[in-house]
């Protein structure tokens, strides 16, 4: 099997190395960058398999580098952000990251949203031409319209099934409440999010065995939910 190619992006240079020594031991390529353009320009001429991407560079910020890679590549983006604040991690996935690591990380947290990436990779890869998406025993035939937990059929209202839908075609990819309420109304207020909680509660009521420890669905606090890859 290849080696997965990761761009680090960061220009902090302890932090840089804890992250490419932590690369090299687990057996990833990886090529360095230290500013945003040199990260665009890198992203461009390696076109790696996943990039993790410092949000504060000293040129251009993080959150443009995201939209200006997004202009042409899908390729996974991994935001790592020294900053707490909640705004900057949903601005960066509004603008199209895919997860985020908050300073300090863990060189556990970092393989696991790897490993979370790389199968999100695995299912876009082999995923392209179907039309029935499996995870676990969920299946979603988008040919159909229908859902099915192992040979049962859900029985959802269209709102709940489009929210399902959504959160497949993503899976392994934090979607901000922003993101999903305009997917599915068109629109984002304050009372969109509202209804999305109702809808996001009675969706996992029928999906979740243990809707309060959800396999399928997981809450981000304050940010939005990602459906996670299931074994
Ligand atoms: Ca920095």
């Amino acid at each position: 099997m290849q080696k997965t190619q990761i761009l680090v992006v960061e220009d902090d240079a302890p932090v840089r190395n804890l992250i490419t020594t932590t690369l090299k031991t687990h057996e990833y390529k990886y090529h360095t960058a230290e500013n945003g353009e040199s990260a665009i320009m890198e992203a461009s001429s390696h076109n790696p398999d996943i990039v993790l991407l410092d949000l504060g560079l000293p040129d251009i910020d993080g959150v443009e580098v995201i939209r200006r890679i997004r202009s042409w590549s899908n390729m996974p983006i991994i935001v790592i952000s020294a900053r707490s604040e909640d705004s900057d991690k949903i601005e960066a996935l509004d603008a199209g990251a895919d997860d985020y690591l908050t300073k300090p990380f863990s060189i556990e947290e970092l393989l696991a949203r790897l490993r979370v990436t790389q199968r999100r990779l695995a299912v876009m890869q082999a995923d392209t031409a179907d039309s029935v998406f499996t995870n676990g025993s969920l299946k979603v035939d988008f040919a159909a319209g229908c859902a099915y937990l192992g040979d049962k059929e859900l029985h959802l209202t269209p709102i709940e099934y489009k929210l399902l839908c959504l959160m497949a075609k993503n899976v392994g990819k934090v979607l901000t409440h922003t993101y999903i309420t305009q997917k599915i109304w068109g629109s984002s207020w304050d009372s969109d999010v509202a209804s999305l909680r109702v809808f996001m509660a009675s969706l996992r009521k029928k999906l979740e065995s243990e809707p309060n420890s959800p396999q399928y669905i997981q809450t981000h606090i304050g940010i939005g939910y990602r459906m996670m890859k299931v074994e």
